[in-house]
């Protein structure tokens, strides 16, 4: 029998409940690793510690990051910013290209750093692409949950045979995918829709639609990745055609955009995490939304390479389901969500916390699975961290309403799934 552990209650001033929104004191017993109860209380009760009060605290679900390459760890501070995505790529290839076994140790390390700074900031949970098999074992901390996406690359059809099928048949990842309830779930990755051919796209996406797997795929992230695959031609044609991927035109197929080569392949369900899509074509914001398919994006990822704006009041408009990412510190400074809310705030102006914490701990995806599966049982206390968000001026919430709107959501709060997490207000004159 498990050795059963301390009651710990705590209070803090704010509450984030994903149903009712703003909570004006929120009180949280966790017994046994559980949560179990979870309460508007405008005044601490007396039974919990001093040392659990947080009379300026915010208590949110832990925050997701939807989107990184942890593998690619070891890249940070190599990478040249503001250059073009193609020669970024090139870079990538030819770094890959040159690890051996003192850089592969190397690359671990990074990939643990990187894991630790992602904890440290508040993040609970975090979807990842699996390339060179670091960041897995991991994930597999009950510090956190995962989903782990097994990348798979494919241009051509040679390639697709010798490699992409066994991949997606791998006793380890069947083994996982029996072995229900895990914090760390897999998934599969085909890498987009100019590196993997219609045929393994689909195939990827039927395999991964009869077993409810995960499946993630990059998307739209360049205008030059509409060119390619609408006309044949342009930039990362030319950088793809040179890697040696023989006759991409008739590998690939020419004339259809992206996401439309994912939807047609069966690929864009609710089961779907599409990476960016920064340049949709017209209409495609509609299929995305219609499709349920979970759409993240990278706003500092963005930033470093110079990019448009993302086009978020259309997603918005439209209903798109989002999430936040960082991507990979080859193109980013931190894996931290915080800092990606803040720059959506700032460059798209949003002066909405709740839709911003939505977005920041997953919260805006809704119930819909897997992406959104049961919590896990244990949970630890929340950790205290940096300011997340200030509400200058709160309006004051209707309490009756809140606490039965609350009585009836508290499984919504358990269904979350996140650990919870602590923010501290200190600075009266910021939001986010
Ligand atoms: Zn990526």
């Amino acid at each position: 029998m498990q050795p059963r552990q301390p009651r710990t209650r705590m209070w803090a001033r704010w509450g984030l409940d994903p149903a009712a929104g703003l909570i004006d004191g929120v009180y949280v017993e966790i017994m046994d690793g559980r949560y179990a109860r979870i309460e508007a209380c405008r005044k601490p009760p007396a039974d919990v510690p001093e040392e659990c009060r947080w009379p300026k605290g915010f208590l949110t679900p832990g925050l997701l990051n939807a989107h990184t390459h942890l593998d690619y760890s070891w890249l940070h501070g190599a990478m040249p910013r503001g250059v073009r995505f193609v020669e970024w790529l090139a870079g990538m290839a030819l770094a890959c290209r040159a690890l051996d076994d003192e850089s592969m140790r190397r690359a671990r390390e990074a990939c643990a750093d990187a894991v630790e700074q992602a904890l440290s900031c508040g993040t609970t949970e975090i979807w990842d692409v699996s390339t060179l098999n670091l960041a897995r074992p991991m994930l597999e901390s009950d510090r956190m949950r995962a989903i782990s996406y097994a990348e798979i690359i494919a241009p051509t059809r040679a390639r697709w045979e010798a490699e992409g099928r066994a991949r997606l048949t791998q006793s380890k990842l069947a083994s996982y995918i029996s072995r229900p309830g895990g914090s760390c779930a897999l998934g599969i990755s085909p890498h987009t829709a100019y590196t993997v051919i219609p045929e393994a796209l689909e195939a990827c996406a039927h395999w991964a639609n009869r077993r409810g797997v995960p499946l993630a795929i990059h998307l739209a992230e360049t205008e030059d990745e509409n060119e390619l695959l609408i006309n044949g031609n342009g930039e990362l044609f030319d950088m793809i055609q040179e890697l040696g991927a023989g006759e991409l035109a008739d590998e690939l197929g020419i004339g259809e955009s992206p996401i439309e080569r994912a939807r047609r392949a069966g690929a864009l369900t609710p089961n779907c995490l599409a990476i960016h899509c920064n340049r949709p074509r017209p209409g495609e914001a509609r299929v995305l939304a219609q499709s349920e398919v979970a759409v993240v994006f990278c706003p500092l990822g963005n930033a470093w390479f110079g990019r448009p704006d993302y086009p978020l009041e259309e997603y918005r408009q439209a209903g798109v389901r989002l999430a936040l990412g960082t991507d990979s510190l080859a193109s980013n400074d931190q894996l931290d969500i915080r800092l990606e809310a803040a720059e959506v705030a700032r460059r798209y102006k949003i002066d909405d916390p709740l839709w911003l914490l939505g977005l920041a701990t997953g919260a805006g995806l809704g119930n819909i699975p897997p992406l959104r599966r049961p919590r896990r049982a244990a949970t630890q206390p929340p950790r205290p961290m940096g300011r997340l968000v200030q509400r200058r001026n709160p309006k004051t919430p209707d309490r009756r309403k809140n606490g039965s709107m609350l009585a009836q959501r508290i499984n919504n709060l358990r269904e979350v799934e996140r650990e919870l997490i602590l923010v501290q207000n200190s600075s009266p004159k910021r939001r986010i």
